[in-house]
C-alpha cells in the first residue's frame, strides 16, 4: 500500500501596524518591559469597547489580493470563546464565517516545476498574551494581547515537508513584499500549524489529521512534519490508522511530536457575531485603491530580473530575498548602469560580508548609491577591480563614497602617460629578450611586459594605457634608440 502525505497550514502572521487591533497599544513590543504596552481594552476591563484599526484592516486585505483571494463585500468579526490565562477577555475576537478574503492560491517552484497551493481564506483576529512558566508558576505577560494577526489556511494541498517549508518561505515573502507584515520569525512574528494526515495514493477522501500547533522556525515545521508523516506511517503500517483528529505539540529538543488534545471542533469555540463589532461593509473602490497600490510580487520580481537584467534564477532568487534587497541591487544598477556586474558585487562581495556578521541589507553602511558609483568607476576602468575590493572594504566599514576614498588613499588609476612611459622603458630595458620576443611575432609575449609595468606602478597603472605606450615603443624606432643608448650608458 503507497501513502501519501495530505498537508494543510495555517499561517499567523502579525500584521504591520504600529498600533494593536482594537487599541492604540504599541504593536512592536519585542523586547519591551513585560506589560508595559497595555491598557484597559487589550486587557480586557469591564466596560471597555474594542475600535477595529483601519490600518489593519487594509494590510490584511492587501496580504489577501497578494494570495489571489477574493474580497466579499460583507464580512464580520465573530467571538471565540475559549479560557485561557493568557486571553484577558475569554475570548478571542477572529472571523468565523465571514472572512475579509477566501478563495486565493499561491505559485510555488519546486525544482524548476510550477505548483498552485490553495488558500482557503486569510482572516482577521487578535493574538494572546504570553505565558512562562517557571516551575509551579506561570507568568503572565499581556503586550502581544491584542496585536493585530491575519490567519492565512491553506487547502491540504502540499504533500512533502520540503514542499510545506517552501510555500510557506513563499508566502513570508509575499507579506515582506506588500508590507503586510515584517514576518520576523525571530520576533515571533510568523508561526505555523500543520495538518497532517496519510492517505492511500489515489483515493480521494481525507482521513483524521494531527494538528501540530505553533511551529516558530522553517525548521521545526520541515522536521515535525517529517516526524509526524513518520509516526502516522508507522501506525498505517500496524493497522492503527487514525480515527478521529488530534492536537499534538513539537518537542524541539527531542525530536518529536506529543499528543496535546483530541482536536476540539469549531462547536467547542460556541462562535457568535462580535456584539461591540458593526459588520464590515468593503465597498469595492476600498479594494481596488489597494490592488492598485501592491507592489511587485517576489515570484514575478524574481522573472523580470531574469529577463531585463539576464542574472541567473538562483542569483534572481538571492537577489529577492528581501523586498529591501531587490530595491538596493536595482538602484545599484540605475547608478552603475551594468546589472551583471552590480549583481555580482552584491552577490559575491556585499552578502558574503552581511552574513558573516548577521546584517540586513538595511543595516549596513554601503549605500545603494555608493556600490553604484562603485560598480561604474570599475566598468569604465577609472579604476581597476582589485581597487575597488580595497575601497569596498573601507566602505564597508565606514560607509563613505568611493570618490571620497579614492582621494583620501591617492588610489587612483595612474594614466599619466609621461609616469607610465618611464616604467615602460625601465621594464623593456630589464627584459630584453622578452621584448625582442614580441618584436619577433610572439604577442604573448607583451602580457608578461604589462605585467611588470603593472608591478612598477603598484597596480595602480592603468591596464589599457600600458598595453598601448607598451606598443607605441616596441613597434616604433624609440626602442631601437633607447635601447642603444640604454646599452651604452650601461
Ligand atoms: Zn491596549
Amino acid at each position: 500500500m503507497e501513502l501519501a502525505a495530505i498537508i494543510g497550514l495555517e499561517i499567523h502572521a502579525q500584521i504591520a501596524t504600529k498600533t494593536k487591533m482594537f487599541c492604540n497599544c504599541d504593536n512592536d513590543a519585542f523586547g519591551a518591559p513585560p506589560n508595559s504596552r497595555i491598557c484597559p481594552v487589550c486587557t480586557g476591563q469591564p466596560g471597555v469597547l474594542p475600535a477595529p484599526n483601519k490600518k489593519a484592516l487594509e494590510l490584511g486585505v492587501k496580504a489577501a489580493l497578494a494570495l489571489n483571494c477574493k474580497i466579499p463585500r460583507n464580512s464580520k468579526f465573530d467571538r471565540k470563546n475559549y479560557f485561557y490565562p493568557d486571553l484577558p477577555y475569554g475570548y478571542q475576537i477572529s472571523q468565523f464565517d465571514e472572512p475579509i478574503s477566501t478563495d486565493g492560491k499561491v505559485e510555488i517552484r519546486l525544482n524548476g516545476d510550477k505548483k498552485e497551493i490553495g488558500i482557503t481564506r486569510l482572516h482577521l483576529e487578535n493574538d494572546a498574551g504570553k505565558l512562562t512558566h517557571i516551575g509551579n508558576f506561570s507568568l503572565c505577560d499581556y503586550n502581544r494581547a491584542g496585536t493585530p494577526l491575519m490567519e492565512i489556511v491553506s487547502e491540504p494541498d502540499l504533500r512533502s515537508a520540503a514542499e510545506a517549508k517552501i510555500y510557506a518561505e513563499e508566502v513570508q515573502k509575499i507579506l515582506q513584499f506588500v508590507g503586510s507584515s515584517n514576518a520576523d520569525l525571530f520576533k515571533g512574528e510568523m508561526r505555523f500549524d500543520a495538518s497532517v494526515s496519510l492517505r492511500e495514493t489515489g483515493k480521494t477522501e481525507l482521513n483524521p489529521r494531527a494538528e501540530i500547533k505553533n511551529l516558530n522556525s522553517f525548521r521545526a515545521l520541515e522536521s515535525a512534519i517529517d516526524f509526524e508523516i513518520g509516526r502516522q506511517k508507522k501506525l498505517w503500517s500496524g493497522n492503527k490508522i487514525p480515527e478521529s483528529d488530534s492536537t499534538v505539540g513539537w518537542d524541539e529538543e527531542k525530536g518529536e511530536t506529543f499528543l496535546m488534545r483530541a482536536k476540539e471542533s469549531a462547536a467547542d469555540y460556541h462562535y457568535f457575531p462580535e456584539p461591540d463589532i458593526p459588520p464590515l461593509i468593503l465597498e469595492k473602490e476600498f479594494v481596488e485603491n489597494l490592488r492598485s497600490k501592491l507592489s511587485e510580487l517576489p515570484l514575478s520580481r524574481r522573472e523580470r530580473f531574469v529577463t531585463e537584467f539576464e542574472v541567473s534564477e538562483d542569483d534572481a532568487r538571492n537577489l529577492t530575498e528581501s523586498k529591501n534587497l531587490a530595491d538596493y541591487f536595482e538602484e545599484v544598477v540605475k547608478i552603475s548602469g551594468d546589472a551583471k556586474k552590480s549583481a555580482a558585487w552584491i552577490l559575491s562581495e556585499l552578502l558574503a560580508r552581511m552574513n558573516d556578521e548577521n546584517l540586513k541589507i538595511e543595516e549596513q553602511k554601503i549605500s545603494a548609491e555608493n556600490l553604484g558609483k562603485l560598480v561604474q568607476k570599475i566598468t569604465s576602468e577609472e579604476i581597476s577591480g582589485k581597487m575597488g575590493k580595497e575601497i569596498f572594504s573601507t566602505m564597508w566599514r565606514s560607509g563613505g563614497n568611493p570618490q571620497d576614498i579614492i582621494e583620501e588613499k591617492g588610489l587612483s588609476l595612474v594614466t599619466d602617460k609621461d609616469i607610465i612611459w618611464q616604467h615602460a622603458l625601465k621594464v623593456i630595458g630589464q627584459n630584453e629578450k622578452v621584448a625582442n620576443d614580441f618584436k619577433n611575432g610572439k604577442e604573448k609575449a607583451l602580457g608578461r611586459l604589462v605585467g611588470e609595468v603593472m608591478k612598477l606602478s603598484k597596480g595602480q597603472g592603468d591596464p589599457k594605457i600600458v598595453v598601448k605606450v607598451l606598443r607605441e615603443i616596441l613597434t616604433s624606432n624609440i626602442y631601437i634608440k633607447r635601447e642603444a643608448s640604454d646599452r651604452k650608458n650601461g
